[in-house]
């Protein structure tokens, strides 16, 4: 029978009602794995309002006590970490090992924002009026609307929560309707804490249906959104209208520069590694890579050879694989169609190149394109999927000028030996992060931030924790 989840408001879960039903899949089986309801505005509007009505006394706690919830929580998910990782390789086609890291991040990320109780600081500035004094005083925004993708779905429920809690904000969450069941999962270990009821809400539902009704909500002080440019764009105009802050962490082409006096194995395993792992759909991984003509031949033969040798398959069945299948056909049919209209205008296919059949699920080819242009859409739209694009370039003006031509500016990564050309590309490659001699992942402890269509605003660290707050001037004059 299949799976029905409920939306956890107010403390509890909520029986569906006469909700439309929408079918989660299975992306590498493609059947029917659970159902979710799709959420009404007037359901939302009780998140909303549960949410506001329990942030008084929530902020009024003491932060280290806050902290102390997500403590709760993150040991909960310790103790149900396999289950958990099954339902994020079931439900988004990770492989095991992968999903078995981001739970281990997520409670990791937890305990991280809990150690910032004590350390979250305000100042006392110096005044032009004889007896006063000015403080600035750090506060919490209210309630948060925290709308998630589908790619890293259960450490992204941590990456809003976790800040918005510790300030002192409560917190309404919209998964993906791509994967929903691990974020029921997370409301179930909830339930099990002693969270007061109203901290957090989770409803389920499509983006146009609950998530537009989320970004509506005038009772939302903050949009806290992870997905593409084109829904950030929506979740915008709806906060515009009623003038909410929001946080967009949005899509990536990040470039990757392989320098003549590189480290040519470690460039070409490091890309490779950034272009298969979660099948390509992360939006910081190397997404174009520009390589000094003098080594391109060397860099393109071994990234070939390296990405041949991707072992990809149904990541439920098997453990020893670098990747599972796309989250679903209409992402294969994106990169499909991005592949096939590169090589029309004028790309070398090196390897790759084509949807795979493995009878069911949604694969591609490993894939290695040579000559691809820098006005080439392959150059310019974010693929999600293990393709990597090559163009050359004979001095690294060139290349950081081509690296920043773009609508995006999250991640960036320069491959090279030279102390000297790695810092002047970092002060000027316009992105939000570099990465010299590694890709990603991000650190919790950095800052998580786009430029351009990428986003506004960021994650992680001191930056991205005081992003839930807002500062409240107080003069007093003695
Ligand atoms: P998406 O924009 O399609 O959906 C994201 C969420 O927005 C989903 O929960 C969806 O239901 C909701 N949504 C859709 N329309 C909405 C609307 N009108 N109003 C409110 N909510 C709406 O993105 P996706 O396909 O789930 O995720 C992939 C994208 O996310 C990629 O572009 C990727 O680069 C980006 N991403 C960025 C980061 C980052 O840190 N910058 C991290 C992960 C993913």
């Amino acid at each position: 029978m299949t799976v029905t989840h409920r939306n956890f408001i107010n403390g509890r879960f909520i029986e569906n009602s006469n909700e439309d039903m929408i079918p989660v899949l299975n992306p590498a089986t493609e059947q029917v794995i659970s159902q979710i309801p799709d959420t009404s505005a007037a359901l939302v509007g009780e998140a909303v309002a549960a949410a506001k009505s329990a942030q008084k006394a929530w902020e009024r706690r003491p932060a280290i006590e806050r902290a102390g919830f997500l403590r709760q929580i993150s040991a909960k998910i310790r103790e149900n970490a396999p289950a958990l990782a099954s339902a994020i390789v079931e439900e988004q086609g990770k492989i095991q090992g992968l999903a078995e890291v981001e739970v281990a991040f997520t409670a990791d990320y937890l305990d991280y924002m809990a150690e910032w109780a004590r350390r979250i600081e305000g100042e006392i500035i110096t005044s032009d009026r004889p007896g006063e004094n000015i403080f600035l005083f750090r506060q919490a925004i209210g309630v948060v609307g925290g709308i998630l993708p589908w790619n890293f779905p259960f450490f992204l429920i941590a990456r809003k929560l976790a800040p918005a809690l510790v300030t002192g904000n409560t917190i309404v969450i919209k998964p993906s309707e791509e994967t929903p069941n691990n974020a029921a999962m997370f409301a179930e270990l909830l339930a099990q804490t002693d969270m007061p009821a109203g901290v957090v809400n989770l409803v389920f539902g499509k983006g146009a249906t609950t998530g537009s009704a989320l970004s509506d909500n005038e009772d939302v002080g903050m949009l806290s959104f992870t997905g593409s440019v084109e829904t950030g764009s929506r979740i915008m105009a709806a906060a515009a209208r009623n003038i909410t802050k929001v946080n967009l962490e949005l899509g990536g082409k990040a470039p990757a520069i392989v320098m003549a006096d590189a480290d040519i194995d470690l460039a070409v395993n490091a890309i490779k590694a950034s272009r298969v792992i979660n099948s390509g759909q992360v939006c910081n991984c190397a997404e174009r890579v520009y390589v000094d003509r003098r080594v391109e031949d060397e860099f393109v033969a071994k990234l070939a050879v390296a990405m041949e040798t991707t072992k990809y398959g149904d990541p439920s069945k098997q453990r020893d694989l670098d990747m599972g299948p796309l989250i679903n056909r209409a992402g294969l049919d994106k990169v499909d169609g991005l592949v096939k209209r590169a090589i029309d205008a004028g790309a070398e296919c090196i390897t790759g190149g084509a949807v795979a059949d493995l009878g069911s699920g949604a694969y591609f080819q490993p894939t290695v394109l040579r000559g691809c242009k820098q006005d080439a859409e392959i150059m310019q739209k974010e693929i999600f999927g293990p393709v990597i694009p090559v163009n050359s370039f004979d001095t690294l003006d060139e290349a950081i000028e081509r690296a920043n031509d773009s609508a995006y500016g999250l991640t960036s990564s320069i491959y090279t030996r030279d102390i000297g050309s790695a810092m002047r590309a970092c002060n000027e490659i316009k992105f939000g992060e570099t990465y010299i001699n590694r890709e990603n992942f991000e650190a919790m402890q950095g800052f998580h931030a786009g430029v351009r269509k990428s986003g506004i605003g960021g994650a992680d660290g001191k930056h991205g924790l005081y992003e839930y707050t807002q500062t409240h001037v107080v003069y007093l004059q003695n």
